[in-house]
C-alpha cells in the first residue's frame, strides 16, 4: 500500500510575511488530516523560516527544497549542499524538474548525478520527469520517461528507486491550466511503473509516482482515484492555503 504525497513546489515565490501566513495557514489547515504525506519546497532562503513555523504547527508538514548541488562544502560559490539542506531539516528534494533543465541545461545524467548524491546523503529525491508538448504530440511521451528514469537506472541501479518519489510532469501541463486528463495521467503512470517492473517488480510496486501539471482542488479527486497516481507535485495552486489543504485531504480521501 503506497501513501500518497502531496507536495507543494513555491519555485521563485516568497517573502517573510507569505511564508509565514502560508505555513500559518496551512498547519491550521491540515489539522487532523492523516492518510497523506504533505510536503512544501520553498526557494532556499526560506528553509529555515519554514523549518520553525512547521515545528511550530506541531511537525504536520514535512519539509522539502527544489534542488541540491552535487558537493556537500567547498570552492563552490553560491551554491547549497544535502548536508546543509538536511541541517535544517529538509528531507524532500526536488530534482529533474523541466524548469531546471530548461533553463540551466541539467541533463538527465547530471540529474542522476544528483539523484545519488541526496540517497547518499539520506535525502529522498522528488524526482521529475516528463515529455514536452512536442514529444506528446509525436507518441513519445513512455520513450522520454523511460530515457529519463534509465538514466538513474543504468548508473545506480533500479534499487536506488527504492524510498524514491518520481513524479511525473507533463511539461505543456504545468503552469498552463491545460491538465493532462485522469486517464492519460493513469496511463502513462502505468507504464512508468511497468517500465520498473521489467527490472524489478518490488521496486516499481513501492515507488511513489505523483502526478503534476495544473492540479486544482478541482480535479485532484480526478487524479488520486487512479490505482497508479500516488499524489501531486503542485505549483500554483500550492500557493495557497485553502487551496493546497483541499488538494491534500483530496489525497487523503482517495486513498
Ligand atoms: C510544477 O511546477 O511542478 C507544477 C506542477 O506547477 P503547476 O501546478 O502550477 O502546474
Amino acid at each position: 500500500m503506497r501513501r500518497p504525497v502531496v507536495m507543494g513546489n513555491w519555485k521563485l515565490n516568497g517573502s517573510k510575511t507569505m511564508v509565514t501566513e502560508l505555513l500559518t495557514g496551512l498547519n491550521e489547515e491540515l489539522e487532523g488530516v492523516t492518510g497523506v504525506d504533505v510536503a512544501v519546497a520553498p526557494p532556499a532562503l526560506y528553509v529555515d523560516l519554514a523549518e520553525r513555523l512547521i515545528e511550530a504547527g506541531g511537525n504536520k508538514i514535512i519539509l522539502g527544497a527544489q534542488n541540491t548541488d552535487l558537493h556537500n562544502s567547498g570552492a563552490y560559490t553560491g551554491d547549497m549542499s544535502a548536508e546543509m539542506l538536511k541541517d535544517f531539516g529538509a528531507t524532500h528534494i526536488i530534482i529533474g524538474h523541466s524548469e531546471r533543465r530548461e533553463y540551466h541545461n541539467e541533463s538527465d545524467e547530471f540529474v542522476a548525478q544528483k539523484f545519488a548524491f541526496l540517497k547518499k546523503n539520506g535525502l529522498k529525491p522528488v524526482f521529475c520527469i516528463g515529455e514536452s508538448e512536442a514529444q506528446n504530440e509525436a507518441g513519445e511521451t513512455e520513450t522520454v520517461c523511460a530515457r529519463q528514469i534509465d538514466a538513474v537506472i543504468n548508473a545506480h541501479g533500479v534499487e536506488a528507486l527504492n524510498d524514491a518519489i518520481i513524479a511525473y510532469e507533463p511539461i505543456w501541463a504545468i503552469g498552463t491550466g491545460k491538465a493532462a486528463t485522469a486517464d492519460d495521467a493513469q496511463r502513462i503512470h502505468a507504464s512508468i511503473r511497468a517500465h520498473i517492473a521489467k527490472k524489478d517488480a518490488a521496486v516499481a510496486e513501492q515507488v511513489i509516482i505523483q502526478y503534476g501539471g495544473s492540479v486544482k482542488p478541482e480535479n485532484a479527486a480526478s487524479y488520486f482515484a487512479q490505482p497508479d497516481i500516488d499524489g501531486a507535485l503542485v505549483g500554483g495552486a500550492s500557493l495557497d492555503a485553502k487551496s493546497f489543504a483541499a488538494i491534500a485531504k483530496a489525497a487523503a480521501e482517495a486513498k
